[in-house]
């Protein structure tokens, strides 16, 4: 098993540091390079516009849509999920996505009163109990396509949805503690 983490911005250590607990040694990407040997990947939340210009200046946002578009599993996270959207409102006009999770996507949606706030999450199919949500500037998912199942919602908008071997959050599990999430993703998408 060999995930590979997006590295370029934000919130990606707490993401290798999840991996490494499971005795699994993550690759932080920053050049086209460390794509080599990758058999999943995670894509963590920061600041999506930062993300979208360090994508195309390192090169790494071509060959990693290729293994996006090719199946290869993927945790997107937040900003993440805002990269994976097929349809994103409120971004910047110049920002690149990968157009691979049927799902439209607003940045920033729950505005500037209440852009960060903690809510215990019903996840379908993970047992133990609720997950507790960490939500920063989050986007919310506005509708999503007929393959993307919403395994998650808060106050009735998914916010962990999955296609396959794409999973999206719009909270950051990796900063909530609980590993849940990672654990069920790496179980289903080792190969
Ligand atoms: N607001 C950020 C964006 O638009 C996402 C926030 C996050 O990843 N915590 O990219």
């Amino acid at each position: 098993m060999k995930p590979g983490v997006l590295a370029l911005q934000g919130a990606f250590r707490e993401h290798v540091e999840i991996l490494d607990g499971f005795d699994v040694e993550a690759v932080e990407l920053r050049v086209p390079d460390d794509l080599a040997g990758i058999d999943s990947l995670i894509l963590p939340g920061g600041e999506s516009t930062t993300m979208s210009k360090l994508l195309v200046t390192s090169g790494l946002f071509e060959p990693l849509g290729v293994a996006l578009h090719g199946g290869m599993p993927v945790l997107a996270t937040c900003a993440g999920l805002i990269l994976i959207a097929r349809q994103v409102l409120d971004g910047r006009p110049d920002q690149v996505g990968f157009d691979l999770l049927d799902a439209q996507v607003r940045r920033n949606a729950y505005g500037s009163q209440q852009q960060s706030f903690e809510s215990p999450i019903a996840v379908a199919g993970l047992a133990g109990g609720a997950f507790p949500g960490v939500f920063i500037r989050a986007p919310v998912v506005e509708s999503v396509g007929p393959d993307v199942d919403v395994l998650a919602t808060h106050d009735d908008r998914p916010v962990l949805v999955r296609s396959g071997p794409v999973w999206g959050t719009t909270f950051h599990p990796e900063l909530s503690g609980d590993l849940r999430i990672h654990q069920q993703f790496l179980k289903e998408t080792s190969p």
